[in-house]
């Protein structure tokens, strides 16, 4: 099927062309991101393939449906940035990759826990400067501590069982309970979960419900010195919340994976130009905040997985086969 691949970097052609060659279809890659003023270049696609910062409102989806458009691809999990009522007057479907490595990203957000508590990214820089003093690179060991989990679904799971397997005690909450994870922590209201918790890792989507979850009123009920980590959706998180509790101290360490206002910054190479974000500006400069710029997806069982789930989600559409991914809008 024809499809205008938005948002491309080297590595999506280097794991889509291979898998569109396998599948039959034919993807034109587009390296902007699609945008009210980029979307003219969908016209006549029956399909587009878009990324995780690439927004769908209304106006963008009526000028698809205007150019033809009827389906949407989307490779990546999160479908907020979808008008999925919108979609439905449209006649637009939309299919998502779901799940293509939860451990990718539960790793990740691991990996930034360790990396605050016991500071790799300083120790590495001082060694390689024939430093080796070790004052102020004390952290703490793992084992014993209590941490919170907030969203108990694919990714959830899997950091839970990391942390479990580094002896820490876990906390659970999700509005819907999964099984599996009953043998691994114990469920709680979240405001227990965030009394009791000495690192809390987020892994719930973002939905109306989930904005701004973690505000001051969410972070005043935590421990002082509380290690946070979101490694699901920027707007989970008030930054603004956030920044004055890491100045008075409340909050002790912070990593972000995604952060709310990203769409302008995060996936593009901006070491040459003045950032304008002064809010992400102050956040790099706390020696306690780790951020990556949205890669905790990015390995290479995840891309293959990315390219194959959406080649296949293209052949169900062009085939006129039920679309195993498919979005659906809300029922009325
Ligand atoms: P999932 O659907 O398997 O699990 C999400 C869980 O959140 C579900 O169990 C759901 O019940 C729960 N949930 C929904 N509303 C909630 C609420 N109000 N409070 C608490 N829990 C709630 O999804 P997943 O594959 O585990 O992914 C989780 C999130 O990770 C995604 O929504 C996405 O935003 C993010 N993600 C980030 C990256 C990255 O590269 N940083 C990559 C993939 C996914």
């Amino acid at each position: 099927m024809r499809t205008a691949v938005f948002s491309t970097k080297p590595y999506d052609r280097e794991f889509l062309q291979p898998a569109a060659k396998a599948t039959g279809h034919e993807l034109i890659f587009l390296e902007p991101r699609l945008t009210p003023q980029t979307v003219v270049l969908a016209q006549g696609f029956p399909a587009i393939c878009s990324f995780v910062n690439d927004p769908l409102p209304p106006a963008i989806l009526q000028t698809l449906a205007d150019g033809g458009t009827r389906f949407v691809v989307l490779r990546c999990a999160g479908f907020n940035q979808v008008d999925l009522e919108a979609c439905r007057k449209l006649g637009v479907r939309v299919a998502r990759v779901p799940a293509y490595s939860p451990y990718a990203v539960a790793e990740h957000a691991v990996g930034m826990m360790l990396t605050l508590n016991r500071k790799f990214h300083k120790a590495f820089n001082r060694v390689r400067e024939g430093n080796f003093a070790i004052d102020g690179l004390l952290g703490f060991d793992m084992h014993g501590k209590t941490v919170g989990v907030v969203g108990t679904g694919k990714i959830g799971a899997i950091a839970a069982g990391i942390l479990k397997g580094f002896g820490c005690e876990i906390l659970l909450y999700d509005v819907i309970e999964n099984e599996a994870c009953r043998a691994l922590g114990r469920y709680v209201a979240l405001n227990e979960l965030f009394a009791a918790s000495e690192i809390i890792t987020l892994h719930c989507p973002l939905t109306p419900e989930t904005q701004h979850l973690i505000d001051k009123a969410a972070i005043e009920r935590m421990k002082r010195g509380v290690m946070l980590i979101n490694t699901s959706r920027g707007a989970l998180v008030d930054t603004q919340a956030v920044l004055a509790s890491l100045k008075s101290g409340q909050l002790g360490y912070l990593g972000l994976d995604v952060y709310e206002e990203e769409a302008d910054l995060f996936f593009e190479d901006h070491s040459s130009h003045v950032i304008q974000d002064d809010t992400f500006m102050r956040l790099l400069t706390f020696p306690n905040v780790l951020i990556t710029s949205h890669q905790a997806f990015f390995t290479r069982t995840a891309l293959e997985e990315i390219a194959r789930v959406t080649m296949a989600n293209l052949t169900a559409f062009e085939r006129g086969e039920r679309v195993a991914n498919e979005v659906l809008p809300p029922s009325k």
